[in-house]
């Protein structure tokens, strides 16, 4: 079998025609790119979130329609076959405005769906013809033939089995005489309603069709050179790393780094699929590889940061000797589907945290929660904070780990730290205000440059 690329692009990639055909070029340039995977161009999918919310006046329902319009026909107008493309371009415009209008009057989270779905779909037929216009056999396909859900609109979670089938039965055999060009983020349940995987969910549709092609490599091709040390916002010393292992790479993701998508690499350990983060604006910058094993295991790798984190302590004297305590508090968060990030006990406190950015998809801990953990015990809420992980290889059983990252912390208040659960971070809180110069404290000392 000949190897196969499955490469992903992200919304600047395909935001105009320029970034499209620089992508096209990176497909041309190596012949095992057989699946590409899309983004909605950048801006898209922030409109069509606009019109798939309840009561949007007609009058910006229009105005939205016409600005998706402008941002794809500023594409095509580059192309030479353009006007079977603009047709059905238009057409797809037509749908989306009926959806738009039965969402207006009774919104729905299937309508939702729906109207989610089109930035991809255009992009999609886009790019197979700007492909065409390179001379590569560029040919959409529609991702919901093969990526089948449940129904969970917003959220949909993917059945790896019939993916799985699909893909060997439809897909598969198209890709010996062709580049296959189809949707990230979208999926299809078995009612036959379009279904979506929660924003920025298109790397990790990429990565699902990877594993079941059982596919050599999995590129995603972003606007950043690859995985950073740290934010280069927060510190010019930061830099793209080379070669990075899952484990490493998981956790950054978990913890903050905003690069891809959080759950992209669970498809590609499973398949262990090597990973590729590089941008398509400068392809031959290289830039980071992630994969399974790995020839440097440093002790440090990166710093991730996650802002808006919110810090509950639990207090309650029935706690001392008493078993059971944890298991009510957990049934509480359980019930109201919030996930811990990190976690210390004292005698008689338990303290946590929890992602709490304004706008999470995630449900937010909220006064319910709270008066019901009051119910059990005392209940102390801080929010501005920020969580820092210093990521790496070995941090549990390193001598000096504490006294390199403490000491870099000088004129830092520590609110909270974890440290042992895993070999690959140290983790702890600090103050909204303190986070980037603690950030740039550690990479100044953790990542001297010789
Ligand atoms: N277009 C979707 C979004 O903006 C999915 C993606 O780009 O990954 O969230
Ligand atoms: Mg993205």
């Amino acid at each position: 079998m000949t190897p196969i690329t499955v490469a992903k692009f992200g919304g600047t990639s395909v935001a105009d025609y320029q970034a499209m055909l620089r992508c096209a070029h990176i497909i041309k340039n190596n012949p095992d790119n057989k699946l590409v995977v899309v983004s909605a161009s950048a801006g898209v999918t922030n409109f069509l979130v606009r019109l798939s919310q309840p009561n949007v006046p007609i009058a910006e329902q229009d105005e939205i329609i016409k600005n998706i319009g402008n941002i794809q026909y500023n594409i095509t107008q580059h192309l030479d076959e353009q006007d079977d493309l603009n047709q059905q371009i238009s057409v797809l415009l037509e749908e989306l405005a009926a959806y738009a209008s039965a969402n207006a009057l009774n919104h729905s989270a299937r309508i939702s769906d729906a109207i989610l779905s089109f930035g991809e779909q255009m992009s999609s037929r886009i790019f197979a013809q700007v492909l065409q216009s390179v001379r590569l056999p560029g040919q959409y396909f529609d991702v919901r033939q093969v990526m089948k859900t449940n129904d969970l609109y917003g959220k949909a979670v993917v059945n790896l089995e019939k993916l799985k089938a699909n893909v060997s039965t439809i897909l598969a055999s198209k890709l010996e005489s062709n580049v296959l060009v189809t949707q990230g983020f979208i999926g299809q349940n078995d009612a036959g309603y379009t279904t979506t995987l929660g924003r920025g969910g298109s790397d990790y549709s990429a990565a699902l069709l990877a594993e079941a092609l059982e596919a050599d490599n999995l590129a995603i091709w972003t606007d950043v050179e690859g995985i950073f040390t740290t934010d280069p916002r927060i510190t010019d010393q930061a830099r793209s790393i080379k070669e990075i292992s899952f484990g490493e790479a998981a956790e950054m993701a978990t913890f903050g780094a905003k690069i891809l998508h959080p759950a992209t690499l669970i498809p590609a350990m499973r398949q262990n699929i090597p990973v590729f983060v590089g941008s398509s604006k400068e392809p031959e910058k290289g830039g980071t590889r992630i994969q399974q094993a790995v020839a440097s295991k440093p002790t440090y790798r990166s710093i991730a940061l996650r802002r808006e984190q919110t810090l509950v302590t639990v207090k309650s004297p029935a706690m001392l000797h008493a078993s059971g305590f944890l298991a009510k508090v957990f049934a509480v968060l359980a019930k109201h589907e919030l996930s811990v990030d990190l976690i210390t006990t004292s005698e008689i406190s338990v303290a946590m945290t929890f992602d709490n950015p304004t706008g999470s998809t995630q449900a937010l801990l909220n006064s319910t929660v709270v008066e019901e953990l009051e119910q059990l015990c005392e209940v102390t809420v801080e929010h501005g904070l920020s969580l820092v992980a210093v990521v790496g290889n070995n941090i549990h059983q390193t001598n000096g780990v504490g006294t390199d990252i403490f000491e870099a912390l000088s004129g830092v208040n520590v609110r909270m730290i974890c440290q042992g659960a895993s070999e690959h971070n140290l983790c702890f809180l600090v103050d909204e205000q303190q986070a980037n110069l603690a950030v740039e404290q550690l990479h100044n000392n953790l990542f001297s440059v010789a």
